[in-house]
């Protein structure tokens, strides 16, 4: 591998949330450490159809998840196979989607709730969370100090080349409290705090880290359709590729196949879109 990716995806988060309220992620930006963009979401805006993508590099039109209640193991290539393709080590700390989309479905939780498995073709070292009687008054999510500890657990015992976490954290709030909420000021303003001192720890351990959302939520909470607070997120991209002017809007589609460009891994022919960093 020509080099090690961390990629890091904090559900629901809009655009105008990240740019208002991460200080640590925009003061990097402001260094010169960081660049940031915007990122569209595919349609539908909906959780499981972008993780789908983000990893696939295709819609979901093409990929078949619909939305959260019709999650299986998806037939294309992804980020992980590609890795592995290369002889890479993967590793993921996310919600169970993603056992189930790019290693197998559906998710037992005793066999699947961690698993280190070296020959894997997918993933080789996942620890997940289900997330299960998830409602609005009771988030069932991990403290993300905790998920960021554990992959920074994995990158360490077993030298993962390509790492993805996922939390739901600021997701759930947006649906209890929605967008403009002094509990949304807090939750994210908790988030970039925690979020910042890892980001330090994974540069100097050799990694390129990416942080983005899977999409937006609007005024109400809301996901799932087409309008610019549902679909845009930010994009941080802290590494040394150049990347496009200031004002590009990243699509969805992109991700996939700039994360295999900037490991050294071969990008699926089904990874259409053009990769954002050179
Ligand atoms: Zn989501």
């Amino acid at each position: 591998m020509d080099r090690k990716i961390l990629l890091i995806i904090l559900d629901g988060v809009p655009y105008r949330n990240f740019r208002r309220l991460f200080g640590n992620l925009e003061g990097w930006v402001d260094s010169g450490d960081a660049r940031v963009w915007k990122l569209r979401s595919v349609l539908p805006s909906i959780s499981a159809s972008c993780y789908a993508s983000i990893h696939t590099g295709v819609t979901p039109a093409e990929h078949g998840c619909t939305g959260n209640g019709n999650v299986f193991r998806l037939g294309h290539k992804d980020v992980f196979s590609q890795v592995r393709e290369a002889g890479g080590v993967t590793g993921a700390v996310t919600h169970s989607f993603w056992s189930q989309f790019f290693n197998r479905h559906p998710f037992d939780y005793v066999r699947d709730i961690e698993y280190d498995e070296p020959d894997s073709s997918t993933i080789n070292h996942g620890r997940f969370h289900t997330m299960t009687g998830y409602g609005h008054d009771n988030q069932m999510t991990p403290s993300d100090v905790d998920l960021y500890a554990t992959l920074t657990n994995l990158c360490l015992r077993f030298g993962l080349d390509y790492g993805i976490l996922h939390t739901c954290t600021l997701d759930s709030m947006g649906h209890r409290f929605f967008h403009d909420a002094r509990e949304m000021d807090h939750a994210c303003f908790v988030a970039d705090e925690m979020l910042a001192p890892f980001i330090t720890r994974w540069r100097q351990m050799g990694y390129e880290v990416i942080v983005t959302a899977d999409h937006g939520q609007d005024d109400r909470g809301h996901h799932g359709g087409r309008c610019a607070l549902q679909q845009e997120t930010a994009l941080y991209y802290f590494g040394e590729a150049e990347g496009p002017a200031d004002d590009f809007v990243i699509d969805q589609l992109q991700l996939a196949p700039t994360l295999l460009r900037r490991m050294g891994a071969p990008v699926a022919e089904t990874m259409k879109a053009a990769p954002f960093l050179q």
